[in-house]
């Protein structure tokens, strides 16, 4: 499956915050967004008009980009969710929630989610005892996520759940050893904590 491979700043500067996608670098000084806090490009510094538009486009851009979805799958997402009983802006950050590599994220096994996404695709990840290769992977209630035997001794896990000290969310319920994770229900949107107005994007794609 596809993914973006270019510079990951300057995605975050082209949405003028911080979408924390690099791990350890987005908590230092090094952070682009903490010098320059401008969009890239030459006409970056330029004034841009408002438009209800830009603004859901924008909203948009900023939950594919949190989660590593390219337009296509995201809105195939999109559909999904909109299919589905419920408000459709919740579906849809739901759905973005429980893909695997975000479970591996918020287990505290990969600093950041692109990293779990490539434990999830170098096979170092099973569910409910079967290697799953597949980072959009949707878990289900009662699903249980782990990380494989081999994986357990990487210096890079290792150094990741000794130094994120991230919470598990109360949708996951953490194992005794740290290296699995039960999923107990289907996450509501206050336990998730991105930036989204989920409610935009359901504006823009409905048009
Ligand atoms: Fe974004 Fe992290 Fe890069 Fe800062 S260091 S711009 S938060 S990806």
């Amino acid at each position: 499956m596809a993914r973006y491979t270019g510079p990951v700043c300057r995605l975050c500067r082209r949405e003028k915050m911080k979408l924390f996608l690099k791990g350890a670098k987005c908590d230092t000084m090094k952070c682009p967004i903490e010098r320059r806090p401008y969009p890239p490009g030459e006409h970056g510094r330029g004034r841009m008009r408002e438009s209800e538009y830009l603004l859901q486009l924008r909203e948009k851009q900023k939950a594919r980009r949190i989660y590593g979805v390219l337009e296509k799958q995201f809105r195939n997402l999109y559909k999904e969710a909109n299919r589905r009983g419920g408000i459709t802006g919740e579906n849809l950050l739901r759905m973005l929630e429980m893909r695997l590599d975000n479970v591996v994220f918020r287990a505290g096994w990969g600093s950041s989610r692109a990293q779990g996404r490539q434990l999830v695709r170098h096979g170092h990840v099973n569910v409910n005892g079967r290697r799953v290769t597949i980072p959009s992977y949707q878990v289900r209630k009662g699903d249980v996520v782990e990380m494989r035997d081999k994986a357990r001794r990487m210096i890079v896990l290792r150094h990741n759940l000794d130094t994120l000290d991230r919470l598990t969310p109360p949708w996951l319920e953490s194992g005794d050893d740290s290296f699995r994770v039960t999923v107990l229900d289907e996450p509501r949107r206050e336990h998730i904590d991105v930036p989204v107005r989920e409610s935009l994007i359901v504006e823009l794609y409905s048009k």
